[in-house]
């Protein structure tokens, strides 16, 4: 058997002075010093900034979750990043540290959400000649893997080039509230509508009072929506837009801006900071639509329950996705209809179609 013993070096070396024979090694050698407990975590962030070379800054991140053990997904482009990694508590902070060195990124740690993660994957020692080369970093399950990529965009609005960003974030976007200046807005003013920057599908199991909800499934969509003249009702008026992290709506809101939309803001964090803000107690109703694995969340206890099953109707907010592999439909669906449920197109029963998503 070939020893692979990282545990060689586990107990910390006596110092050779302690011949007095107080201090002894312990006799038994342990195999993996597993340490204090470490922690799951999960970063949510992003930043824009200009990036002169996203492919570099690509192979460069790529290396640095690798060596701490980081899974998930991140994107580069020359607007910046935006990621959601996993990893040990410890890892996720010299992350951070790291990150910020870059000089565009210096402002990251203002735009990272941390979240607890469900727990640490078992990984099988990696042994390459005889050597164990297993990062000593744990992985979480909650991702089963590390992407990251460089595209034209952070975010697919199908805008690459009309985007401006500065070294201070985006040129032009929407004016950034705190979920408690969201509240005040909507008390003093009679004229606010909230506008939600996410797919259809999210908005169907949760979604602030009243919001507008484009007839979008993907973010390709914004541009035709926003351009369509079905909007321009509220082109004077104050619209808040949200997404979940805020990341979408800081590109959404300055392409409305720079459509005709006089009055725009978004919200500081999106509606998780929101929702951490007032749990059932604001203006949000319903569960936060998630793509981490946990598929949703609510953020307290007896959230209203706002989703419709696609098939019986009935209450739920559990979305599932159409049971044809080759369909990125997702909908909401009862416990009795949660399984193998198809959309229209796919010869199931389900309207999967935007319009028919949120009622
Ligand atoms: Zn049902
Ligand atoms: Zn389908």
């Amino acid at each position: 058997m070939t020893q692979n013993w990282s545990g060689a070096v586990a107990a910390p070396h006596t110092p050779s002075s302690s011949q007095s024979g107080q201090l002894h090694s312990p006799a038994v050698t342990i195999a993996h010093y597993d340490g204090p407990v470490s922690i799951p975590k999960i970063l949510l962030y992003y930043v824009f900034a200009p990036v002169a070379d996203p492919e570099a800054v690509r192979l460069w991140q790529r290396e640095l979750c690798e060596s701490l053990g980081l899974r998930g997904r991140i994107i580069i482009s020359k607007h910046g990043i935006n990621g959601t990694v996993g990893g040990e508590l410890e890892a996720c902070k010299q992350y951070i540290k790291r990150t910020k060195e870059y000089g565009p990124f210096a402002r990251l740690p203002e735009f990272v959400k941390w979240s607890d993660g469900t727990g640490f994957a078992d990984e099988a020692p990696l042994i390459q000649h005889g050597q164990d080369r297993t990062v000593p970093w744990k992985k979480v399950v909650d991702f089963p893997r590390l992407s990251v990529k460089a595209r034209d965009e952070l975010v697919a609005f199908g805008a690459p080039d009309e985007l401006k960003v500065g070294p201070d974030g985006v040129i032009g976007g929407g004016v950034h509230l705190s979920p408690q200046q969201v509240n005040e807005l909507v008390e003093e003013r009679d004229d606010v509508v909230f506008f939600d920057g996410r797919n259809a599908f999210e908005a169907a199991i949760g979604r602030f009072r009243g919001a507008i909800v484009p007839e979008i499934s993907t973010t390709h969509g914004f541009i035709d929506a926003i351009e369509s003249g079905e909007l321009d009702g509220i082109k004077d008026k104050a619209v808040v837009t949200y997404c979940t992290g805020g990341v979408r709506c800081e590109i959404l809101s300055a392409l409305m801006k720079e459509r005709g939309f006089t009055e725009v803001y978004q919200i500081d964090g999106g509606i998780v900071k929101y929702g951490e803000a007032f749990g059932n107690d604001g203006l949000w109703d319903g569960s936060l639509a998630i793509f981490d694995g946990r598929e949703a969340m609510d953020f307290a206890p007896e959230a209203k329950v706002i989703g419709r099953c696609g098939v019986c109707g009935e209450a739920s907010s559990v979305l599932v996705n159409c049971a044809d592999p080759s369909c990125r439909a997702r909908f909401v669906a009862c416990t009795e209809h949660g399984d193998g449920e198809k959309c229209t197109e796919h010869g199931g029963r389900v309207d999967a179609r935007p319009s028919a998503l949120v009622r």
